[in-house]
This record gives C-alpha cells, sequence and structure tokens, in this order.
C-alpha cells in the first residue's frame, strides 16, 4: 500500500552518540571517507538501501542498535576522533586566512547566488554541470575558507527521476522532498520563529518564503522555499521543481532567488553576527535582480541616489557567463517584468524607489519586447567572466553589442576555466595514493604540480592495477543498474540472466553521459551504426560503451534521441556491450569517472562553454576523447588524449556530423584500441598507462575546483571588494562621495560624449623610408566637450594591417595631453614602429574615471 502522505521522525540519540547528529548534519561527509564509512558502520543494509544518506540511517536505525553502539568502545573513540576533527575543520586557518595573514587584502564577506546546487545526492536540487559546479565551488571555497555564503532555492520536487518505458521513451517523476528528512535546519529569528522573507507581488499578494540553511562544510547554503503556510495557495508553488513551468513562473523563482536571496541574507548574517557580504557573485544570469534590491537598500536605507547607488552596486558584483549561445539566456517579456516591478515612476512595492524604466534598461537587448538576464546580469557587475579560454572568446563576441566600438577582444569579459572538487569526485584508490605519495593526510600540496611529478616514482603495474580496480566496480553498477532499468521496463527475472555477464571488466570502457540538449549530439555515435558495430563486437579489440543523459521533460527531441540509443542497444547482438543507463545522477556519475578509460564528448564546437565531466575523468585516469571545445580546447596536449577532429564552421550540419563521426571513429579503430590492447609480458598496456600517467600529471593540477575558487578569490572577488572599498568612501565628510563623484562623472561623460570629436590628427618624424623602430610622432587635437583632459584617455594605435585596412593586433599607445589649440586640446606620443610591413594607425578617446575597472567600462569610445 503506497502512503498517502510521509514525513520523518528523528531518532532519538543516546546522549554518548549525540556527535553523530553534528556529523550527519554537515554535508561534508559527502567528501570524507572516514565519516561515510562511519555511518556505513551503524548499519550497512541501511546505509546501501537509502543511497548512502546519513540523516536516513540515523532516522531508520532500531534503538537496540544504538545502544549497542553507545557501549562499543572502538566506535566510541572512531566517532569523537571524527567529531573532533569535524570541529577543527571548521575553525582552523585555512588557505585564506593564511593569505590574509600575510598582508593580502580580501574581502570579509562574498554571497554566492545560484539557482541549482549539487553538492551531494541526498540534496538534488540540481539538475546538470551548472549546479554541480556551484556544489564544488562551495565545496572548495570551504576547503579555502572562503568566507562565503552561498543562496539559491528549495525546490520541493528537486529535478525529476528518469526511467524508461518499455519501447525506450523517457518518463520524468518527481519525488516529494521532505526537509525534516534533510540535512537542513530553519533560520530563525533571536525568538526561535522562522525568518520569513517576503516580497510584494503586482496584485496585492505577498510572495513569502522561509530559508533552509545547508551546511556544506564551513559554507551555509541557504535555500528559500515558498511552500510554506504563511504563503496564498497559488505562490506556494513557485519552488516546486526546478526548471518546470513557463516563464511568469520562472520570473517568480528567479525574484524570489535575487531579491530574496539578498534579504535571507541581511537576515542571516544579522541572527548570526557576521560581516555583510562585500561581493555578491551571480552564477548566471538568473539571479540577476539581486542587485536591482541592492540598490534598493542603498536608496531607501542608505538614502543615495540611483547612480550612486548603481555604482556601489556595480563595483562589488561578478557576474559569470555559462552559455555560449544566445538560446542559452533567460529572457522575459518587457512587459512581464514591468508588471512585476509596477508602472509607477516611483517604482513598485516589490523595490520601492527604484525606478521601473532603470529596470527595464538594464535588460535592454536588440529586441525591443525582451528583457535579457545576461545583459542585466553584465550592466550590473563591474567584473564579468566565462568558463574557458575559448568561452570568454566567444563571450566577448557575443555580448560585443553591449560595447560598440570596441574590437571583440576588448569586451571586458574575461576567463575563469571551471574545475571540479577532488575529495568528491577522485576514488578513493586515487586518494590513497595521493596520501601515500605525499605523506601526509594533508591533501592541500594537490594544488602544486611538483606533488603530482611523484606520480612518475608510481609502478605502471600498480596504476594498471588501481585503473582495473576501478573498471570493475564500474562494470558491477552497470549491471545493477541494467537490471533494475529492465525490471521498470517490464521485463521478468527470468528473461535478465544475460546481464550476468553483460559488460566485461577487461575491455576498453568508453562513458559518455551528459544532459540531452541538441549540441552535446546523444547521437553522433550512431551515425554509423554498422561501423560501431563493429567496433563493439571485435573479436580482438572490442569496446563497451555506456551512455546516459536526462533530457528536458519539455524536450521531445531529446527524448527521441535517448530512444534511438535504447532501441540499438537493446538489440540481443549488441546489449552485453553498449547501454543507456537511466537517471545519471551524482551517485551514477562517480561510478563512470573512476572506471571508464575513455570519456567522449562531441558537442558541436563552441557550443560548450567549459565541460567538466571529462576533468573528473581525467582526474581519475581517465583518457578524453573529445571535441576540442569547452576546456580541452584549452589544455589537450597530444598526450592526454585524443582530438576529434571539428568541421567547425561547416555550413551543411549533416555533412559536419559525418565527417567528426568518422574522424571519432578512425580514432577508435586506430589509435584508441590499437594502444589499450598492447600489452607487455605482465598484461599491461604501457603506453596506455604513459597517458593515463602523463594525464594525471598535466592535468590533475588544473582541472581543481580549488583552482578555480583561488582564480576567482585573486582574479574577482579581491579586485571587487577593492573597488568596492574605493567606491564608497567618504569624500569631504560625504558619505560615498566617491560613488556619487564616480555617478556624476558617468553622467557627464555619457552627456558629452555624442559631441567628443577627433578634429585633427598629425603624423610626422619618420624617415623617407621608415625602418621597424623608427620614432613615429603623432598628435591629435580632440574636442572634449563638457570633460577636461583628464577625464579622458587618448590613445594612438598602431600596428600592422591586413588587406581592408583593418588594424590587426595593433600596439596601444597612451597620448599625453600636450596643451590646447583653438578651442581643442592636444595629444601627442612618440613611439618607435612596432613591426614591419604595411602598417597603419588610428588615434581614439576613452573616458577616463579612476574607479572605473577600465577606461572601456563605459562602452564609450570615439575613433578619429
Ligand atoms: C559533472 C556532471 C555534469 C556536467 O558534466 P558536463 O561535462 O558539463 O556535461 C552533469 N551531471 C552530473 C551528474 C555531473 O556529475
Amino acid at each position: 500500500m503506497k502512503a498517502l502522505r510521509r514525513f520523518t521522525v528523528r531518532a532519538h540519540l543516546p546522549e554518548r552518540l549525540a556527535a553523530l547528529e553534528r556529523l550527519s548534519v554537515n554535508l561534508r561527509w559527502s567528501w570524507d571517507r572516514p565519516t561515510q564509512e562511519l555511518f556505513a558502520t551503524i548499519d550497512s543494509g541501511l546505509w546501501e538501501q537509502f543511497g548512502q544518506d546519513p540523516v536516513a540511517v540515523l532516522g531508520g536505525v532500531s534503538p537496540q542498535r544504538l545502544d549497542e553502539l553507545a557501549g562499543d568502545e572502538a566506535f566510541l573513540e572512531r566517532l569523537d576522533h571524527l567529531a573532533a576533527e569535524l570541529d577543527t575543520y571548521l575553525t582552523r586557518p585555512m588557505w585564506y586566512q593564511e593569505r590574509t595573514s600575510a598582508g593580502v587584502s580580501l574581502p570579509t564577506g562574498i554571497a554566492y547566488f545560484s539557482m541549482e546546487f549539487g553538492v551531494a545526492e541526498v540534496l538534488p536540487n540540481y539538475s546538470g554541470g551548472l549546479g554541480i559546479l556551484a556544489g564544488d565551488h562551495l565545496k572548495s571555497a570551504s576547503d579555502l575558507g572562503l568566507p562565503l555564503i552561498a543562496v539559491g532555492l528549495y525546490y520541493r520536487s528537486g529535478y525529476f527521476r528518469q526511467s524508461l518505458t518499455a519501447d525506450g521513451w523517457q518518463r520524468e517523476d518527481y519525488p516529494s522532498l521532505d526537509p525534516q528528512g534533510l540535512p537542513l535546519r530553519l533560520l530563525t529569528d533571536a525568538s526561535g520563529e522562522p525568518v520569513l522573507v517576503s516580497l510584494a507581488m503586482p496584485d496585492g499578494g505577498q510572495l513569502n518564503a522561509r530559508v533552509w540553511i545547508a551546511q556544506v562544510g564551513r559554507i551555509p547554503l541557504l535555500l528559500l522555499d515558498s511552500d510554506i503556510p504563511e504563503t496564498e495557495h497559488e505562490l506556494r508553488s513557485v519552488t516546486d521543481r526546478l526548471y518546470g513551468g513557463d516563464q511568469e513562473h520562472r520570473i517568480k523563482q528567479e525574484l524570489l532567488a535575487g531579491i530574496g536571496g539578498v534579504r535571507a541574507i541581511r537576515a542571516f548574517t544579522a541572527v548570526e553576527g557576521l560581516p555583510e557580504p562585500q561581493v555578491f557573485h551571480m552564477n548566471e544570469g538568473h539571479a540577476g535582480f539581486l542587485g536591482v534590491e541592492r540598490i534598493r537598500e542603498l536608496v531607501t536605507d542608505g538614502e543615495l541616489d540611483f547612480d550612486t547607488a548603481l555604482a556601489v552596486v556595480r563595483s562589488s558584483t561578478v557576474f559569470t557567463t555559462h552559455t555560449p549561445v544566445p538560446a542559452g539566456i533567460d529572457r522575459f517579456p518587457v512587459e512581464m517584468v514591468e508588471r512585476y516591478f509596477g508602472s509607477s515612476e516611483a517604482g513598485s512595492e516589490l523595490v520601492p524607489g527604484v525606478p521601473l524604466d532603470r529596470i527595464v534598461a538594464f535588460g535592454a537587448e536588440d529586441d525591443p519586447s525582451k528583457f535579457n538576464m545576461a545583459h542585466m546580469g553584465l550592466r550590473l557587475a563591474q567584473r564579468a567572466n566565462g568558463v574557458s579560454l575559448l568561452h570568454g572568446t566567444v563571450s566577448r563576441g557575443m555580448f560585443n553589442d553591449l560595447w560598440p566600438g570596441f574590437d571583440q577582444d576588448e569586451v571586458p569579459i574575461g576567463s575563469i576555466t571551471n574545475g571540479v572538487h577532488a575529495p568528491t569526485w577522485a576514488a578513493p584508490q586515487w586518494v590513497e595514493l595521493a596520501r601515500e605519495l605525499v605523506g601526509s593526510e594533508d591533501l592541500s600540496s594537490l594544488s602544486e604540480a611538483d606533488t603530482w611529478k611523484r606520480l612518475q616514482q608510481v609502478d605502471t603495474g600498480h596504476l594498471w592495477w588501481i585503473r582495473s580496480q576501478l573498471r570493475e566496480l564500474l562494470v558491477e553498477d552497470v549491471r545493477r543498474r541494467l537490471r533494475r532499468s529492465w525490471l521498470e521496463r517490464g521485463a521478468s527475472e527470468a528473461e535478465l540472466g544475460w546481464i550476468a555477464d553483460a559488460f566485461d571488466p577487461n575491455v576498453l570502457t568508453v562513458g559518455f553521459a551528459r544532459r540531452v540538449p541538441t549540441y552535446k549530439r546523444l547521437t553522433l555515435m550512431l551515425r554509423d551504426p554498422e561501423r560501431l558495430e563493429r567496433l563493439l563486437l571485435d573479436e580482438e579489440r572490442p569496446v563497451q560503451l555506456i551512455v546516459a543523459g536526462k533530457s528536458h521533460p519539455a524536450d521531445d527531441g531529446g527524448k527521441a534521441l535517448i530512444q534511438e540509443i535504447v532501441r540499438f542497444a537493446d538489440r540481443p547482438e549488441v546489449r552485453h556491450r553498449i547501454a543507456f543507463l537511466p537517471d545519471y545522477d551524482m551517485s551514477m556519475a562517480r561510478f563512470l569517472y573512476w572506471g571508464c578509460d575513455v570519456w567522449l564528448n562531441n558537442p558541436l564546437r563552441p557550443l560548450e562553454a567549459c565541460g567538466t565531466s571529462g576533468m573528473k575523468s581525467a582526474l581519475n585516469g581517465g583518457l578524453n576523447l573529445s571535441i576540442r571545445d569547452g576546456w580541452w580546447d584549452e589544455w589537450y596536449d597530444g598526450e592526454n588524449g585524443w582530438e576529434i577532429a571539428t568541421a567547425d564552421g561547416l555550413a551543411d550540419e549533416s555533412r559536419r556530423d559525418d565527417l567528426e563521426a568518422s574522424s571519432l571513429y578512425d580514432l577508435l579503430e586506430k589509435s584508441v584500441t590499437t594502444k589499450f590492447y598492447e600489452r607487455d609480458e605482465h598484461g599491461v598496456p604501457r603506453r596506455w598507462m604513459e597517458m593515463v600517467r602523463h594525464t594525471l600529471q598535466v592535468l590533475g593540477p588544473k582541472v581543481l575546483a580549488s583552482r578555480m575558487v583561488r582564480d576567482y578569490t585573486e582574479k574577482y572577488y579581491a579586485p571587487a571588494a577593492a573597488s568596492l572599498h574605493r567606491t564608497i568612501e567618504e569624500v569631504d565628510g560625504v558619505p560615498f562621495g566617491a560613488a556619487r563623484d564616480l555617478a556624476a562623472f558617468c553622467e557627464r561623460a555619457r552627456g558629452s560624449w555624442p559631441n567628443v570629436r577627433i578634429t585633427d590628427v598629425d603624423g610626422y618624424g619618420l624617415p623617407d623610408t621608415p625602418l621597424l623602430g623608427s620614432e613615429l610622432t603623432l598628435t591629435a587635437k580632440v574636442h572634449l566637450d563638457d570633460l577636461r583632459p583628464d577625464e579622458v584617455v587618448v590613445e594612438a594605435i598602431v600596428g600592422r594591417v591586413d588587406t581592408a585596412d583593418v588594424l590587426v593586433d595593433p600596439l596601444v599607445v597612451p597620448m599625453t595631453h600636450t596643451g590646447s589649440a583653438d578651442g581643442n586640446d592636444v595629444f601627442s606620443s612618440t613611439t618607435p614602429l612596432p613591426v614591419a610591413g604595411r602598417v597603419g594607425y588610428t588615434v581614439r578617446v576613452l573616458p577616463h574615471h579612476r574607479l572605473l575597472a577600465a577606461d572601456d567600462e563605459l562602452g564609450l569610445v570615439t575613433l578619429a
């Protein structure tokens, strides 16, 4: 009989076992193996039955067993040790504190906003890469000691669970999560009442939310939940599921995450007595409304004018974009945004004092009827980045229109390549080997390339033995999942005898698992089905292939691709060598990254912003076989895997698929399988294992989320905090004087700019036949309208020109103000010619203010 409703009752722990409660609710257990083993010891059956969930184990374990453990000295010793270790982990100085002690100025608080967080399987608050990345960001921030507070939504059903129908069509189920059964606590005020975050809705209603706190090591993750009695009936479903519902639903979620998120942080820091965050990081544009709320705070509570408030907010906001395609950006009808933010001059109940037209302007784009969340992110953040080198370049092109007059490579969007959290994704066998090589429990030296060099000492046979163990574990998991899936699809046990020997722990194992949007090309491997089949069934050098991934519930195209794979893999001829496993999630992913020899990725370049699954595979000695997109474009070095040739730019998509699939088959046939099956007298594939060793050594230190979080700290968070500091300074006793000055400057610069002109440029000083290094003197006369000469920079741009007279990689030389003539200001420079060949020059003027991150920030430029 199925229960109508369910709820969770927590067990009463004997006094002596009280520390178990603390260990179970801090999600640090999810990357601390000894703590996991402790919970498995309590009741190994429950541990497996509940999917490795400490809270569930404590809920399900019998009182007798607890009493027994309370008298078990060995258990108590481990418990006390791990509890003490957790306390040390939570309080001891880490990298961040060491940097601060060394005199480096770092922010006292950082707020990190994301719509999804994949921290652990017990909290299924993610759909794919973006969420897992956010989870890895938190875990590494914890390991490094960052004072970071994370904010998102608590989805009652999380993301869907995937299963298959008999004919291979994706089915979705939405589990209902009970927060009482999860490692969450409610944010309460001083009197113990739940804190309520409230947003005024256009019809006079209130969208209220409680705030759950998940503790991710040292990092609190605040999750807003609208499904509470205090919220009106139809608004309770706002946080029902991730990526479900229409745009009206979605905008409410984003308003709650952004505006409600800031309000939740204010309540949290007040209750906990923590410093206010100085830096606000938007992980994707979804939480962009946080900037509007911060402006409201400064306008209504700080009595600043809108532009001054905006200057403060921009100085301290970091925006990360994750999509290389315009279609991947969230856009709302302007009419919808107007409805939520009110139509009066004075703004709305939602954010009183913030004028609607200014809010709408944040999201302006080509289409006047659309409000673009990425544009809002860029306009609210002084600093922005993409998530790999290539994606940085693509983003600068994609958003070039926001900086008209600038070349693509000058667009102020940088990049930080994503990373993955090693303690979460590396197999225990590798962690153990790392401990042996480092000679310590403390693995923080893994961020140094030298540490990974020590792998040189390890016997190739030993490395192969680890790889083989991991492949075997994967094969066992694949069989378990295959059986479960076939039973769900209606097969009977009697028909499933073949599964016991399906897949082979000695066969070259290729993994392909990811969400199923079109650009990832799930079915490229089926381009030539006979050729694939020959690879799978080769007598001497067979390949086995494991495929997984969820399609968005509304994407029937994606579901059809899954069905195509399932139908191919269902056939008795090949079903022991290829399988589609339903319900790709963190628990399945872990076995795949551990055990696959080859990680396959064949996106349409350059549509994969970064990709992280291949990094997780590399961290376990998997070799990547991938199109050079995202991170692989940056770090493929010819020996750490294979590059599938891309016909990038070919307009005929079908031909492009043919070419790229053919490159994929060629590589598998001629290089991948031959290396894997070439064995020495001990059965070890030497050349293969040298590639594995090389992969670990060169990619190990790079793919780490700790490297990523350090990069964010040094290149984005610290500069943003410094900008904030300078921007909010008093000037002549006026609070926020610097910000007021910057705001007034921006307004004057924008007002004057249409009249700024370069009226004359003169070049002289060169000999009759100029040589490389000959000195060129340039003078420019500039009409500056209301601006002073020190409020602009004038630059000479000198370099080689192509046949269309476009300057290629030119040298930018600042010109100095040398006087004035007939109402114009004169600027000049002298520079040796930097290149030989066809050379040209021009001059440009940009506004300059000490509080701008760069002179191109305002997007204003005048060319001669
Ligand atoms: C790492 C991971 C992803 C993201 O992988 P991509 O390479 O970015 O597609 C998605 N889902 C799960 C469960 C993961 O662990």
